[in-house]
């Protein structure tokens, strides 16, 4: 698990279009407080998941992977006062901190997290026949995600969006000799996207950049050189 330090470029733009919020730093704060891995979802892509729940009125949210809450509350800001978040999370002391930023935050109330494996969870709320989800957001281990979007299926409807993190791998997927089982988690994942019809989808390649402007350096780098090949 390690994290991706933003680039200049990406500090110039969330310190452009995203509004600081307490709660949210707070919680990065804690985190690290915490020794909880810095892998939450980058300040941009926060407001990238609040804005497609928004925008998908979205009333009803399943998380898949709550680490200490970031995303969840972004999710939580997105949501009416009647709306509600479940967020599966494996480990005991992540859902723990994770349910006390998410208080801190006021949105107890909207937000429930379920302990234990996702796949476990996802097969028993499947079984209790849980109401479709508005927005689902993929972001566990890579290795289960078919597994995971089987089941986002299961708990869609038509118009649900589904958002599923990390899928360009640094652009691993494409490396034929690479069978890491991230990797082949997200190969899989796309041979299921490649004939099911039922889905439209997208996929940004930012992940897979190669040169960027460094504000320090002042100068063209490469941001992941262990990466290009
Ligand atoms: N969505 C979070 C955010 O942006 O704030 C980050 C989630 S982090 C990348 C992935 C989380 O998934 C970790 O906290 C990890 O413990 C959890 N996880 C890993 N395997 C899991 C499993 N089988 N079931 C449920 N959670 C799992």
């Amino acid at each position: 698990e390690a994290a991706a330090a933003l680039t200049s470029v990406e500090h110039w733009i969330c310190d452009a279009l995203v509004a600081p919020d307490a709660a949210l730093e707070s919680t990065l704060k804690t985190n690290t407080e915490h020794s909880i891995p810095a892998i939450d979802v980058a300040p941009n892509e926060g407001k990238l998941l609040y804005m497609l729940a928004k925008m998908n009125n979205a009333k009803r949210i399943l998380e898949v992977g709550t680490l200490g809450g970031y995303s969840a509350i972004w999710f939580a800001k997105a949501l009416p006062e009647d709306g509600k978040l479940i967020t599966l999370e494996i480990n005991p002391e992540r859902a723990q901190i994770a349910a006390t930023n998410i208080s801190n935050a006021g949105f107890a109330s909207k937000v429930e997290i379920k302990l234990g494996p996702a796949l476990s969870t996802l097969e028993r709320m499947g079984a209790e026949s849980t109401e479709p989800f508005d927005m689902i957001f993929i972001d566990a281990d890579k290795d289960n995600n078919p597994g995971y979007f089987k089941w986002a299926l299961k708990l869609s409807r038509k118009g649900t969006v589904i958002v599923v993190d990390n899928v360009v791998r640094y652009g691993k997927v494409i490396d034929k000799n690479n069978v890491e089982s991230p990797v082949m988690g997200v190969r899989k994942l796309f041979e299921m996207l490649k004939v099911e019809k039922r889905v439209g989808t997208y996929v940004p390649c930012g992940e897979s950049r190669s040169m960027m402007w460094d504000e320090t350096e002042r100068k063209l780098v490469f941001h992941r050189p262990q990466f290009v090949w």
